[in-house]
């Protein structure tokens, strides 16, 4: 069963960030330059201090008239940083996202940030997993016809 671990090992280990001085604006910039749907947020120490999406954007500025070069991140990002260990599996990251309704996981070990996952990478992970299962099955069936 793949962990993820695995998981970054394949997509690699970038977290794109933002410091708590940035704009929403200059936030949702990078997320466009990067193709990217989250962005951490971090204190002067580098320590993760929230995550903003862009359904955070959509829900607390364009839906509330706001400007979003006038908006901070910190005053429309989640501080209470849900986060998986590498160790987890993939199949425990996906239980994650669905219990706690999000789409990104920040991967933390040792108190680290070493990577963050979304729910694509998590999706097309578990396919590629039961397409591997399927062809091991044929394989087998097929050896024993
Ligand atoms: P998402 O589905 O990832 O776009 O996020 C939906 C909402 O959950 C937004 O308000 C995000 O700030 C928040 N969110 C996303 N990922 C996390 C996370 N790992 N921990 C806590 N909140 C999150």
């Amino acid at each position: 069963m793949e962990t993820v671990r695995d998981l970054l090992d394949d997509k690699g280990r970038d977290v794109h960030t933002v410091p708590q001085s940035c704009t929403v604006f200059d936030a949702i910039r990078l997320m466009d330059e990067r193709n990217i749907g989250a962005v951490i947020v971090v204190g002067s120490d580098g320590r993760m201090t929230g995550i903003l999406t862009e359904r955070d954007y959509a829900r607390k500025v364009i839906l509330r008239d706001r400007s979003s070069r006038a908006t901070p991140v910190t005053d429309i990002m989640t501080r209470e940083v849900v986060i998986v260990r590498p160790e987890s599996l993939v199949e425990e990251a996906m239980a994650i996202m669905t219990r706690k309704r999000c789409r990104h996981l920040p991967v933390v070990e040792n108190g680290e940030l070493c990577g963050l996952i979304s729910i694509g990478d998590v999706v097309k992970a578990l396919i590629h997993e039961q397409e591997f299962m399927i062809d091991q099955l044929e394989h087998y069936i097929a050896g024993s016809l």
